[in-house]
Formats: structure tokens, C-alpha cells, sequence
């Protein structure tokens, strides 16, 4: 049966909700094609042990990121604080250490190279992000290279230099030489600076959702009631400039427009008919998506925190390269939750899940002590495995991309939108640029069916 609607939202993911939302709130009639067979994408709750939710995709949320906490508060949802009382570890040229606040202990050079480092990124990033990255003074020299060239330029010792791999790894989930250092400049410069990266308390990991991050998505699709359509894998669209028709396993949808809020490489694997302009795909082609596996442990308390730990962990030599506190808010069970990150994810994927195990178990008891040996339940997840998500946290540019071809990032094509994290300008590759993202599509596409409307009158 071939349905209609005004506007078919292709992905239902936050980006595509909310933008479904905008659009219904205005009037149209909106349906969301989503593969899966639930909602959510890159948010995802899964039941850690006894009813109890644990987020294996995105989680934190945190200052400055004011789209998704006004929707957090909107939806009736509460987010309590990540808890980072107690000391951290730090294991940084080849050296541990225990430490209060932000600034691990290391030597005083190191220190400083790090610090002189920071200071140069956050300065070339806010550049960058005060318009279009492609337009941006220095675009054509920072695009021309990757960010691990950037950074064995500007920082000059060891420690520093693994200091930046070991960010890079936690904030992109790729290596620096994977990604342009336009890219990783704008991607800095979108969320108001590296600290508020890499930060927990004051930067994007100080807040977490009650009852788990994918309830934000739950929520939406309970308000968009049967405009959902699960199990719906978009395979081929058909367009011209007046008229869509979107084939979907057994669900066909005619439309006049289209919001598609999938990652870019996905967005790649859609037929579409006519092709898309050359630009455009060649900037698909040139977007990978990083690469992540995910975990919870859990175990009967928190037994970190008795020993003055706050939970948080990192190292620029073990594969789990970050750990931290990921407890309920009423303390029960403990819960610590790292990654394997970049390639150390690639490593880790060719384990069976046994030896992935135990890899973790290792580090976890190499940062805490032999009580992390003893969990009660253990989950994770290999984003690269999924076939609607084929990695995460996001997809990032290569070098010489955004010069050459992003404009089509965002760019609509005849009736065709595009959305997802990866067209944010603020906060991109967060659940908050996924709400500037559905928020900007629907903007675009309402603007769009005035326009029609008022040619045809
Ligand atoms: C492990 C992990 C940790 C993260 N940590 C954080 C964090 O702490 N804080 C934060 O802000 N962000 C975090 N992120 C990133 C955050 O989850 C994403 O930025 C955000 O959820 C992206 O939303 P989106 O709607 O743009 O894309 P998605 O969530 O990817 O939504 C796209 C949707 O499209 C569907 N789809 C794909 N192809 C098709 C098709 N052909 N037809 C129909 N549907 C299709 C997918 O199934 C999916 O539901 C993390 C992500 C992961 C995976």
C-alpha cells in the first residue's frame, strides 16, 4: 500500500524526531521511516541486570549544550550530576599517577606542552567555528593536512604528543591520522573549546539522563505515536523537484519532501533516483564513521569509591584507554564503564567476546585493584557491527573534504534535507547538534513548502 505524507523523516534517531516534531507541530503530516526495530540510533538502554537501565550508546550531557537539556526539560525528563568525587587515574608516559581536579601529574615540561598545545587548538578552533569551517581563514592549510601532522607540529614532547592521541581517541573515536585537522578544529571550536570536550564536571560528560539517555528518543516517538514506522529500512528513493516516493521494505510513502537524519556514510548507501550531484556524493564517500566498542561493568558497589577513587581512568598505553564512573543515581550497583577506542577498537573487535572480556577485566584491575576482577554483570557494544550505525561516536572529515565539498553537508538537494549531528554547527557528533540538526531541517523544509505553495498560486 503506498501511503502519503507531506514529509517523510528518513531515521529516528534524536535528529529525525525532532525534527518530525517541528514539522507535525506545524501542521504537516509527517511520517519517520526508521530501520531498526526500535527508536533511538546512537541512544540506546539496555537492561544491565534486575530492570535496571544502562546506557550502551550516547549518554552525557553538559553546559553550553542547551538544545538537548531545553528538550531534556521540555519532555519532563531530570539528569543528575556524573560522580567524580575522589582522586583519578592517570597513566601518561609511562608513568601513574593519582590526582585531584583536571591536571594530572606530570612533569613540568610535559605539562606545559600540553597546556601550550591546548592553548594554539582552542584558538585556531574558535576561528574556525565563528562561521562555515570551509570559509575560514586558515581552512585550505588545516585542510590540507591531518590532525596528527597538527599535532606533531605544535606539540614537541612525547608525553604531549601521546597526551593528544589518547583525546583525540576519546573525543572522535578515530586516530589523528584518520581525520583533517579542519575537522577536528571545528569540532572543538563547535563545542566552545577542548576543555569542554574533555571535561566531566563543567564540560560535556557532568550530566547524565534519569533513566537512561535513550528516553529523550522514547519520549519523542510516544508524542509522534503511529507516525513511526519501525522496521522500515529506506532502500531507494525516487525524486524530483515537486515529488518523492520512498521505498521501505513492504512500507511505500509518496511525499513532497524529505528530512534524511542518518550518519553520512548511510545516507551513502540509499539509492536514489535520480543520482545525486557528484559534490555531494563525493563528500559522502569522504566522511567514515569512527569506531567504538562500548562497556558496562557492573559490580555489587562501588568499591572504587571506598578506596578515594572518583572512577575515572585514563592511559595512553592500555586499550582501554578511558574509564569512568557509571553508577546509578541511587549508588547501586557500581557500575564503571570504558572503551576501546580508534584502533584500539579495531584490536579489540578481532578478540572473541571471552578475550574482549578478560582485555577489559585486565585494565579495569590494572587502574583499580583486584576487586575489578569480580563483576556481577558485564555489557557491551560494537557500533561498528551495527548495520544502521557501521560505527560511532560520529563521522568525521578526511583531509582536503570540507574544502572541496562541504557545503554539501548541508546543502538540500530539489526536495531532499539533510540532518544528523554531523550538519551541526554547535556541539556536532552530540545528541545536541542531532537537536540543532532536526530543528534546522525542519526550519528548511517548512520554508520550502511555502515556497511551492506560493509558485503554484
Ligand atoms: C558509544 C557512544 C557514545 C556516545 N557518547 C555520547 C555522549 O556521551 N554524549 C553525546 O552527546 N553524544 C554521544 N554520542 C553520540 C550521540 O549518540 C549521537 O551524536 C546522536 O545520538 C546522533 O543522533 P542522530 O539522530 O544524528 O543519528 P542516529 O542516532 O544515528 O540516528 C539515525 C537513525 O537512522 C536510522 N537509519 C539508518 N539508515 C537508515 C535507512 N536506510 N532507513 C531508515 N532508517 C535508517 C538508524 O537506525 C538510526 O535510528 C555517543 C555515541 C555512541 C555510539
Amino acid at each position: 500500500m503506498v501511503q502519503s505524507a507531506d514529509v517523510v523523516v528518513v531515521g529516528a534517531g534524536v535528529a529525525g524526531l525532532v525534527a518530525a516534531r517541528e514539522l507535525v507541530r506545524a501542521g504537516k503530516e509527517v511520517l519517520v521511516l526508521e530501520a531498526r526495530d526500535r527508536v533511538g540510533g546512537r541512544l540506546l538502554n539496555e537492561d544491565l541486570l534486575d530492570g535496571i537501565p544502562i546506557e550502551m550508546g550516547g549518554q552525557w550531557v553538559g553546559p553550553g549544550q542547551d538544545r538537548v537539556l531545553g528538550l531534556i526539560a521540555e519532555l519532563g525528563l531530570s539528569t543528575f550530576p556524573t560522580h567524580v568525587a575522589g582522586q583519578n587515574i592517570g597513566e601518561f608516559g609511562g608513568k601513574r599517577s593519582v590526582f585531584s581536579g583536571r591536571i594530572p601529574k606530570l612533569n613540568p615540561l610535559a605539562l606545559a606542552d600540553i597546556g601550550q598545545a591546548q592553548l594554539r587548538l582552542d584558538r585556531v578552533a574558535r576561528a574556525v567555528a565563528e562561521r562555515d569551517p570551509w570559509l575560514a581563514e586558515q581552512a585550505d592549510k588545516l585542510d590540507g593536512q591531518t590532525f596528527a601532522t597538527w599535532v606533531n607540529r605544535h606539540a614537541y614532547t612525547p608525553t604531549g604528543r601521546a597526551f593528544l592521541r589518547l583525546v583525540t581517541e576519546a573525543v572522535f573515536s578515530a586516530e589523528p591520522e584518520d581525520m583533517s585537522a579542519l575537522w577536528a578544529a571545528f569540532y572543538v571550536g563547535a563545542a566552545g573549546g577542548l576543555d569542554a570536550l574533555i571535561n566531566t564536571d563543567g564540560g560535556a560528560q557532568q550530566d547524565r539522563v534519569v533513566g537512561g539517555s535513550q528516553r529523550i528518543a522514547l519520549e519523542l516517538a510516544a508524542e509522534l505515536g503511529e507516525r513511526v514506522v519501525l522496521d522500515a529500512p529506506v532502500a531507494d528513493l525516487i525524486w524530483s523537484d515537486d515529488e518523492l516516493r520512498i521505498s521501505a521494505g513492504r512500507t511505500v510513502v509518496r511525499a513532497r519532501r524529505a528530512v534524511i537524519a542518518v550518519p553520512p556514510p548511510l545516507a551513502a548507501r540509499i539509492r536514489y533516483l535520480p543520482g545525486l550531484p557528484g559534490g555531494r556524493d563525493q563528500l559522502v564517500q569522504r566522511m567514515p564513521m569512527g569506531r567504538v566498542i562500548k562497556f558496562n561493568v557492573a559490580y555489587r558497589e562501588p568499591f572504587w569509591r571506598a578506596q578515594g577513587f572518583s572512577g575515572q581512568a585514563n592511559s595512553d598505553t592500555r586499550p582501554v584507554g578511558t574509564v569512568f564512573d557509571n553508577t546509578p543515581p541511587d549508588g547501586a550497583p557500581g557500575v564503571l564503564v570504558g572503551f576501546f577506542e580508534g584502533k584500539h577498537a579495531d584490536a579489540a573487535s578481532r578478540l572473541d567476546p571471552e578475550a574482549r572480556r578478560a582485555q577489559v577485566l585486565k585494565d579495569l584491575v590494572g587502574y583499580f585493584g583486584p576487586a575489578a576482577a569480580d563483576p556481577i554483570a558485564y555489557r557491551e557494544r560494537d557500533w561498528a557491527e551495527e548495520e544502521y550505525s557501521r560505527g560511532c561516536y560520529g563521522a568525521f572529515a578526511t583531509p582536503s573534504t570540507l574544502t572541496r565539498f562541504g557545503p554539501a553537508l548541508r546543502t538540500p538537494i530539489g526536495p531532499l534535507h539533510w540532518a544528523g549531528t554531523e550538519t551541526a554547527t554547535r556541539w556536532a557528533g552530540y545528541i545536541d547538534g542531532a537537536v540543532e540538526s532536526g530543528e534546522r531541517a525542519a526550519r528548511e523544509v517548512l520554508a520550502a513548502l511555502v515556497r511551492s505553495r506560493t509558485t503554484v498560486i
